[in-house]
């Protein structure tokens, strides 16, 4: 069993695919933490305190991960925890470039980093924070990719 990993990212908000990758994280690593980028460059429309306590809320039942948020660069990140792993996920060949990309900035920037990619289930392939907040707001039946709070959330915000 591997050691810690770190799983950066948004979640804006977190939907089924996050999690499906944070269960497969959890069974390669001891320990996982999810971390909430506060500083994101997408102008998030939940902020880095309501995206922390949905992520909170929908992974109690997974052991072994924490939820946290940081600021700034995940290699600082990574460094303040003393780890060195960090897990990216692969929907489609359309995230490769700018996942490839990341991976070797955050290299070049600490040659101790190195970058894990899991692919989701292929249920999940599709979906994306932001794909979802659209199809929300165009009044989509949207149960089956996030859970019960985030759905309620994400009404709540989206339809007045
Ligand atoms: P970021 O702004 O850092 O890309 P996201 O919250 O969009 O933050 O994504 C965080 C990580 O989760 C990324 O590695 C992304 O590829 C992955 N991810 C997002 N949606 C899914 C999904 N449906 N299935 C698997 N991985 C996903």
């Amino acid at each position: 069993m591997g050691k810690l990993a770190i799983f950066p990212g948004s979640f804006d908000p977190v939907t089924n695919g996050h999690i499906d990758m944070i269960r497969r994280a959890t069974r390669i690593f001891s320990k996982v933490i999810v971390a909430v980028a506060n500083n994101t460059s997408k102008k998030p429309m939940f902020t880095s305190a309501e995206r922390l306590k949905m992520l909170k809320e929908c992974t109690k039942d997974i052991e072994g991960i924490e939820v946290e948020a940081f600021d700034g660069l995940v290699i600082e990140f990574a460094r303040k925890k003393q780890d060195n792993v960090l897990i990216r996920g692969l929907r489609m060949i359309s995230d490769f470039e700018y996942e490839l990309q990341m991976a070797l900035t955050n290299r070049r920037l600490d040659e101790s980093i190195e970058t894990l990619f899991l692919m989701p289930s292929e249920g999940y392939s599709f979906l994306s924070s932001t794909l979802l907040k659209e199809a929300t707001s165009l009044g989509a039946n949207i149960s089956s990719f996030v859970p019960k709070s985030v759905e309620k959330e994400l009404k709540q915000r989206l339809l007045k």
